[in-house]
């Protein structure tokens, strides 16, 4: 986990020289008079490491806060209850959290636990009434990602999944470009995502709490990046698994695994994803009349990248900010992103995520509806 930490972190030293900007690119802002409407109020559900990046981001929202909380160890909830100002009342447990049903004060529930956990949670979360935002991967394989869409559709909550780089502004203006014709016609990406795992005790490295290894956590970033860079879906895909350290990447936990998609116009995608090298955090496209290229792509940021045109410069902000103002806006205005972040979309990641697997086993070309 550290060596994760100290990866994205890495990331995001160059922002420390940044002048504090007020929302600068809020793109769900309306106007610079103060936000009058609703708020949305999230219960964080897993008080982890990531939880405590939104729970910090979040303090910068307008249309966001935190209002309850849903973990497994006390003593967080007595430092996180101070902390967020979040009443003992809104404070729940695994055991218990169905309650929220008749807490006024929750509008929605932000699932941040292991992924092996997501699709019952969720479930739960949508049985009491309230929307999911769930982490990505959604669940671990295509079967639960449409169970928990199925629960939310019966429930009439949204399912939301946690795709912050769909709200970040360079990576928007690059999909804006891309579907004004300013690559022409996309050809190929290339996409590498990983990092040095670190702890071999951690529930990442463990079958049923990850669902698999490198590629549910970091791989899925080049899988997502590849359909909002090209644009289209896959129709195949083809995979080849490297284990160079089986004690540490047990079966079913993939540790590098090597693919390469093809789209219906003719495209391919040719991708990494790792929890055993360092510093891969890449996207590059090129199109019949122009490329782009990011690096770092996905990380916590700043995100850097340049286009045929030149440098891209839109400014730094706090992803998980931009996410839950997003959210907020998607949920009360019905406002949506320039790629969608609904349970649907996350199905397609899951889908592709299991062709791989099965491409992997069988050595073949495994073809796919999304
Ligand atoms: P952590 O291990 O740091 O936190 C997970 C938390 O889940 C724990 O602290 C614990 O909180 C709770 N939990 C409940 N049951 C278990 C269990 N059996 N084992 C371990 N923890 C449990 O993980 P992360 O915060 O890094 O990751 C959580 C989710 O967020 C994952 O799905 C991951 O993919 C996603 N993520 C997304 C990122 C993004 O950029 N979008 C970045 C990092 C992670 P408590 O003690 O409160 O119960």
């Amino acid at each position: 986990m550290s060596s994760r930490r100290n990866f994205i972190e890495k990331l995001t030293i160059s922002a420390v020289g940044l002048p504090l900007l007020a929302h600068p690119t809020n793109i769900f802002a309306t106007s610079e008079a103060p936000y009058q409407g609703p708020m949305l109020k999230v219960a964080l559900m897993g008080l982890g490491s990531y939880a405590g990046r939104v729970a910090e981001a979040m303090q910068d929202c307008k249309r966001a806060k935190i209002t309850g909380l849903i973990s497994g160890t006390p003593s967080k909830i007595t430092e996180w209850s101070e902390k967020y100002n979040v009443p003992k009342k809104s404070c729940y447990n695994y055991e218990d959290f169905d309650k929220i049903k008749n807490n006024p004060d929750i509008d929605a529930v932000y699932v941040i636990t292991p992924n092996g956990l997501h699709k019952d949670q969720s479930i739960r979360v949508a049985k009491a009434g309230k929307h999911v935002i769930c982490e990505k991967p959604m669940g671990i394989n295509a079967e639960e990602g449409q169970a928990m869409v199925d629960a939310c559709k019966a429930a009439n909550v949204k399912l939301l999944i946690g795709y912050r780089m769909h709200f970040e502004p360079k990576t928007v203006a690059v999909i804006k470009m891309r579907k004004d014709g300013e690559f022409g016609k996309t050809k190929f990406f290339q996409g590498q995502s990983g990092f040095n795992i670190g702890d071999p005790t951690q529930w990442r490295l463990d079958k049923e709490l990850a669902g698999g290894g490198a590629m549910m956590d970091i791989g899925i970033y080049s899988i997502n990046g590849a359909r909002y860079m090209l644009g289209e879906e896959p129709v195949w895909v083809t995979a080849q698994e490297t284990k160079t350290d089986p004690e540490k990447f047990k079966e079913g936990v993939d540790e590098t695994i090597q693919f390469q998609m093809g789209f219906p116009s003719g495209a391919v995608a040719n991708c990494l994803s790792t929890y055993n090298m360092s510093n891969l955090d890449r996207f590059f496209m090129t199109g019949t009349d122009g490329f782009v290229e990011m690096q770092p792509s996905t990380g916590y940021g700043p995100i850097e990248g340049r286009t045929h045109k030149g440098p891209l410069t839109q400014p730094h902000v706090t992803h998980q900010t931009l996410q839950m103002d997003g959210v907020a806006a998607l949920i009360f205005d019905g406002k949506q992103p320039i790629v969608p972040v609904d349970g649907e979309e996350g199905v397609k990641d899951m889908k592709i995520i299991d062709a791989i697997f099965e491409a992997v086993k069988t050595g073949g070309k495994v073809e796919i509806k999304i």
